[in-house]
């Protein structure tokens, strides 16, 4: 795998060792990927065990099923942060182990050799719960390519992966000097409420432990994740989505709640599931929490990860021809969100292109007439 300037990595093969067996081809979702399927049944799930719901991104579901798992002998493939804090995918058979899987953590997780471990196991007999982005379970399931009884995997609705470049430069702006030590990272802290979640990490220096903490709308990474502005290039032509990863089970933020069952919402997290298969439905056990069935369309309409793929912020392609030149990602981050007016001008005809093609003419020329006026003008900008 070699890493490009972006930060994401790529497989290289190596034309020396290389028999043309054409097998990584055969299995590249990329290029096969596997037919959409809609929810036997959609669920607004709120976790009883409070403690455990306040760690979690949202209902704390995942914990819910993973526990269940590992009480069963088996165990549990996720996302955790390794020394550096950049993130991995790794196992646990033990339910403390699950608490470092917790929460999300908004940057390109590393699969590492975790399908081949998973492999092992489910040859071995082990139940074996695997969970990770649409895309990562969907490469699973070609890698492994048989159906194993004792293997349930989980995805979540996925909004994209963000650079691990990019976390690693803005962890090295705020955090990271030779007298502080990171001691933890929250990227979904609900101290203001799951709806006003905060950014916070926890580091230590001389012996004292302070904090940075900030709203996901002020803080300048967060701000570029949920603007597309840092995304792997895949995730604007996401082949995972609506089902396509042929996960068990899909977790999701119940975005929206708040209207569709406010009985369900206390601002405090409430989760939303898919139940994809026979399996899933097996293996949810909803004695451990508050739930009521939903319908797929209300809860679609408030949730932009699933809608149809993320489209790339008009500056991405700047921001990643600039980022190694400039000397602070904040403030790379902050230039490239504040598009010139010309700039907004041109997203804005790109995106009349799914109105009708009269009402598309109309905006044209209104938007023709609109420069021609500002041509006259000194300052574009005014
Ligand atoms: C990059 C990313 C984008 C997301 N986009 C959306 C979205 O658009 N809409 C939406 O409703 N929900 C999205 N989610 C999911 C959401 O944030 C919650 O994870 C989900 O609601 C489950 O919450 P929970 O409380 O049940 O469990 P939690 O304890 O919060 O869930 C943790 C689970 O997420 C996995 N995980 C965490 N980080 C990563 C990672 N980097 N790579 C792979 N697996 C990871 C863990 O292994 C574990 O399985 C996204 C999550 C990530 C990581």
């Amino acid at each position: 795998m070699l890493e490009d300037n972006e930060g994401f990595s790529y497989p290289v093969v190596d034309k020396n060792l290389c028999v043309d067996c054409g097998l990584c081809e055969k299995v590249c979702h990329e290029l096969k990927p596997y037919e959409r399927r809609t929810p036997l049944r959609v669920l607004a799930v709120i976790n009883h065990d409070e403690n455990i719901r306040s760690e979690s991104s949202s209902g704390g579901i995942f914990s819910i099923i993973a526990e269940q798992i590992i009480k069963d002998g088996g165990v549990v493939f996720g996302a955790k942060f390794d020394n550096q804090w950049q993130v991995t995918l790794d196992y646990t058979d033990s339910i403390i182990g699950l608490s470092e899987f917790r929460g999300s953590k908004y940057v390109q997780a590393r699969t590492a050799n975790t399908y081949a471990m998973a492999e092992k196991f489910l040859k071995n007999g082990r139940k074996v719960m695997f969970s990770g982005t649409p895309c990562q379970i969907a490469g699973l399931h070609h890698y492994l390519n048989k159906q194993y009884d004792n293997l349930l995997t989980v995805d979540f609705v996925c909004h994209g992966v963000p650079s691990p470049k990019v976390w690693g430069r803005y962890l090295d702006e705020v955090a990271r000097d030779t007298n502080k030590v990171i001691s933890s990272i929250e990227f979904r802290n609900k101290d203001n409420g799951w709806k006003l979640f905060n950014f916070k990490l926890f580091y230590t220096e001389n012996d004292n432990t302070y904090f940075i903490s900030s709203c996901h709308q002020q803080n300048h990474y967060m701000r570029a994740f949920l603007s597309d502005l840092i995304l792997r290039p895949s995730c604007y032509d996401c082949k995972a989505k609506h089902g396509s990863s042929m996960s068990d089970i899909t977790i999701a933020d119940y975005w929206g709640i708040s209207k569709n069952h406010p009985e369900m919402d206390d601002d405090k997290g409430t989760g939303l599931v898919f139940v994809n298969s026979d399996k899933g439905n097996a293996y949810l056990d909803l004695s451990k929490c508050k739930y009521k069935d939903t319908k797929y369309s209300d809860a679609s309409n408030h949730n932009p990860g699933l809608g149809n793929v993320t489209k790339p912020h008009m500056n991405r392609k700047k921001f990643f021809a600039v980022i190694d030149d400039a000397d602070r990602v904040c403030d790379l981050i902050d230039k490239m969100l504040k598009p010139t007016i010309i700039q907004r001008f041109a997203d804005f005809l790109v995106d009349t292109k799914d109105l009708c093609y009269k009402q598309w003419l109309k905006v044209n020329k209104t938007i023709k007439l609109l420069i021609l006026q500002f041509n006259n003008v000194d300052n574009m900008d005014c």
